[in-house]
C-alpha cells in the first residue's frame, strides 16, 4: 500500500503537523526521506536516538530479547527489567525502579508517589505541588498541569488540584510559596521544551534546602536532561544536588518507548502492591534494549565525548553567527544545545527549523525563539560539520 504525507491527513487525528516528507530509513545521524532525500538528523527524535538510528547494539539487542520473550505483564517480572534496574541503581542515588513507558507516565507516577508519601506521613494536608513557569512534564492531565504552560492545559476541564508555579532561578519567589503544606517540588535540572534555561548553582542548591527545610521531595524531571544527554548519566549528577524522586525516558530506551522512575528505597515503600501500575511497564523487550543503550552511554568514552561535541557545537555555532548575527545567545549542556535568536528574528525559529529542513538537516524549537540541537551522543565529528554547514546555508537564505 502506497501511502504519502498527504495521507496522513486523511486518516489521522490532526494534533500533529509532521514535516512534508516522510523519513524511511536512518543510519547513525542520516535519515532518507521516500524520495531518497538525505537528511543530517540534529533532532534525534526530540533528545531520544541517544546512539543514532539503527546502532548494531541495539538491534541486536532486540532481535535477541525479540526472539526470547516479548510481553508478560507485571503479574510476572522478567530478567531484562531486573537487570536494568540494578544497572540504574548502581550507578545513581536511587535504590528502587519503577518502569512505565514514557516521560510523562514516569512523572505520573513521581507525583502519585509524592502524594502518597505525603498522605502517609503528614496527612491529607500536605498535598500542595510546586513547579516552575515554562517546565514541561509530559501531557497526561496530571503532568501537563504541572507544567508551566497554562496554554498546553487550558481547555480540558477541571484540572488536578493543589498545583502551583513560580519562576524557575526565582528562589525568593519559590520560598514565599513553600510551608508545610508543600509535598513536592518538581523541576528539570535544565529547563528543555521551555528554551534550553539552565539553572543558577545557587538556585538549585537553595531548592534542595528549601525540600528539605519543609519536608517536601524533589523530584528532578531527567526525561530530556538524563542518560548522558549533558554529559553525565544525568544532569543532577552535575549540580552536587540529589533529588529524592527522578524521572526518566526520551534516551533511556535510545527510541524504544520506556521510562522509569527512580527513588529512595524509603520512598518507594509507600507504592505499595496495587497503588499504581502499567500493562506494559517494564516489558522485556523495552528493558532489554535499554540495557543495551546503558551499556554504551555509560562509558567515560561516550559522556566525555558528548562534552567534546558540546565545544564543537558551541563553537561552530558562534563562527556562523559572527557571520550572519542572527543568535543573541548560543547555551545548553553537552547534547542540549540552544541557540535564541536575536531580537530581530524573534518569533521565527520554526522558518529556521523549515529552512534547515530544505538543505536536509533536522533541528528542533524550544519556544518561538530558540532553535534547539539534540543530536545523538556519539553523532560523527564529519556529520557536526556537515549538518551546521547545511544550517548556514539555510540561514544564508533566509536573511537574504
Ligand atoms: C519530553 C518530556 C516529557 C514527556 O515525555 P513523553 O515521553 O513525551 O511523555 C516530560 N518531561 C520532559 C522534561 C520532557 O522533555
Amino acid at each position: 500500500m502506497k501511502v504519502t504525507r498527504a495521507t496522513f491527513d486523511e486518516v489521522m487525528v490532526p494534533n500533529y503537523n509532521p514535516a512534508k516528507m516522510v523519513p524511511v530509513k536512518g543510519e547513525g545521524s542520516r535519515v532518507w526521506d521516500q524520495e531518497g532525500v538525505e537528511y543530517i538528523d540534529f533532532a534525534g527524535g526530540i533528545a531520544v536516538n541517544c546512539l543514532g538510528h539503527c546502532h548494531p547494539a541495539m538491534v541486536k539487542a532486540l532481535t535477541e530479547q525479540g526472539n526470547k520473550l516479548w510481553h508478560l505483564s507485571n503479574v510476572f517480572t522478567n530478567e531484562p527489567a531486573i537487570r536494568l534496574a540494578k544497572k540504574l541503581t548502581e550507578a545513581t542515588f536511587a535504590d528502587r525502579v519503577y518502569f512505565a513507558n514514557s516521560g510523562a507516565e514516569a512523572n505520573e507516577a513521581a507525583l502519585k508517589l509524592a502524594r502518597r508519601w505525603a498522605l502517609d506521613k503528614f496527612g491529607a494536608e500536605k498535598n500542595e505541588i510546586i513547579a516552575f513557569t515554562k517546565g514541561f512534564h509530559g501531557r497526561t492531565f496530571f503532568t501537563v498541569t504541572v507544567g508551566g504552560q497554562p496554554a498546553y492545559s487550558d481547555g480540558f476541564g477541571p484540572k488536578p488540584g493543589a498545583v502551583e508555579h513560580v519562576d524557575y532561578n526565582d528562589l525568593a519567589a519559590l520560598e514565599a510559596k513553600m510551608s508545610d503544606k508543600t509535598c513536592a517540588v518538581m523541576m528539570e535540572p535544565l529547563q528543555g521544551e521551555g528554551g534550553v534555561i539552565s539553572p543558577d548553582a545557587e538556585f538549585v542548591k537553595g531548592v534542595r534546602e528549601l525540600c528539605d527545610k519543609y519536608n517536601a521531595l524533589l523530584v528532578f524531571d531527567e526525561v530530556q536532561t538524563g542518560f548522558g544527554r549533558t554529559g553525565s548519566l544525568y544532569a543532577y549528577q552535575q549540580t552536587g544536588v540529589t533529588p529524592d524522586i527522578l524521572a526518566s525516558a526520551k534516551s533511556l530506551g535510545g527510541g524504544f518507548p520506556i521510562g522509569a522512575m527512580l527513588t529512595t528505597a524509603e520512598i518507594a515503600e509507600h507504592l505499595k502492591p496495587g497503588t499504581h501500575g502499567s500493562t506494559y511497564g517494564g516489558n522485556p523487550l523495552a528493558c532489554a534494549v535499554a540495557e543495551a543503550v546503558f551499556d554504551v552511554v555509560h562509558t567515560e568514552e561516550v559522556l566525555n565525548g558528548v562534552k567534546h561535541r558540546e565545544e564543537l557545537f558551541k563553537r561552530k555555532l558562534a563562527e556562523i553567527n559572527e557571520r550572519y548575527n542572527v543568535f543573541k545567545d548560543i547555551r545548553g549542556q553537552g547534547c542540549l544545545l540552544g541557540a535564541e535568536l536575536t531580537d530581530e528574528y524573534a518569533g521565527k525559529a520554526r522558518d529556521f527549523l523549515n529552512a534547515g529542513a530544505d538543505e536536509g538537516v533536522m533541528v528542533l524549537v524550544a519556544g518561538p525563539n530558540v532553535i534547539r540541537f539534540t543530536p545523538s551522543l556519539i553523532i560523527p565529528e564529519a556529520d557536526i560539520n556537515e549538518g551546521l554547514a547545511r544550517f548556514e546555508k539555510a540561514i544564508a537564505k533566509l536573511v537574504g
